[in-house]
């Protein structure tokens, strides 16, 4: 076993733990999620909130730029403030180019899960984050989260609401080929909710706190699924880089280029983020 491979076998159903409170969290969001799931497909995790991020920042800037008699504490808390906002657009920004970069190697296994059906052909949307590495409670370069639903138990959840799923990626060298194992998982589960939740609390709820080769049995038909399609990207990424038809940045490489451009958007951010150091 590799050290990826290491990393990303405790990444499917989390621990017990996990389940039970992400599953308390999910029944909050199921009351408020009205909206029937017509047009399933991979998306940004960031997507919900980046309005919301940039109007704050734009005001946020105004008010600094706009106000001489801002004490230092005043201001300092403002600027701890807008840092965090821009931070969370790089990462948004960060998640749309390297979907861009796994779509562009390997179109065909990004279809598929653009376009995934679970068992009742319902479509479902895969949210995806790719975030600063070590920011999951579970310590593994790729998660994937998706409980029942308390209503119907081929019904997958997430934070994201009903006939979804999350995953969250580290933002490691490896992130699209974690990604794609990711997916792997996701393609299995969303089409086998009930019979691989049996399968998981059979073969490892006794041995949450011991394995750290959860969700890789050798028959483990998800952690199987996982496999497969890293091996499918693998293979992808290998034509590609010998159609050299384009350039593949690593996430570290994209993540400053991002962040140079943020500082270039005066119009949007103001001058603060330039004078202030925000973006360093
Ligand atoms: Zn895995």
């Amino acid at each position: 076993m590799n050290s990826f491979q290491a990393e990303v076998t405790k990444s499917i159903f989390p621990p017990l733990t996990l389940i039970v409170m992400k599953t308390y969290c999910l029944f909050i969001t199921m009351f408020t999620c009205t909206l029937t799931n017509l047009f399933g497909e991979i998306k940004n995790g960031y997507e919900h909130e980046i309005s919301s991020i940039r109007e704050c920042l734009k005001n946020l800037t105004a008010i600094v730029d706009e106000n001489n008699n801002l004490s230092a504490y005043q201001t300092r808390k403002i600027e701890t403030k807008i840092k965090s906002l821009v931070n969370d657009i790089s990462y948004y920004e960060l998640t749309e180019k390297l979907l861009y970069q796994f779509r562009t190697i390997a179109p065909a296994l990004y279809n598929e899960i653009d376009t995934l059906t679970d068992k009742k052909r319902r479509r479902v949307n895969v949210y995806v984050k790719f975030i600063p590495t070590d920011a999951t409670q579970v310590k593994a370069w790729g998660t994937t989260y998706m409980s029942q639903s308390s209503s119907d138990p081929d019904t997958s959840c997430s934070e994201y609401g009903e006939l979804t799923v999350s995953v969250k990626i580290w933002m490691v060298n490896k992130a699209l080929l974690v990604l794609s194992h990711e997916l792997g998982h996701v393609k299995y589960q969303v089409s086998h909710l009930v019979s691989y939740k049996e399968y998981y609390e059979k073969h490892y709820y006794a041995i949450m706190s011991q394995s750290n080769n959860i969700g890789h049995d050798t028959n483990d038909p998800s952690g199987n699924s996982a496999k497969k399609s890293e091996q499918i990207f693998r293979k992808e990424y290998t034509s590609f880089l010998k159609m050299k038809n384009g350039k593949i940045q690593s996430p570290v490489v994209l993540m400053k280029e991002i962040r140079k451009n943020l500082g270039n958007d005066k119009y949007t951010y103001g001058s603060i983020l330039l004078t202030g150091g925000l973006l360093n």
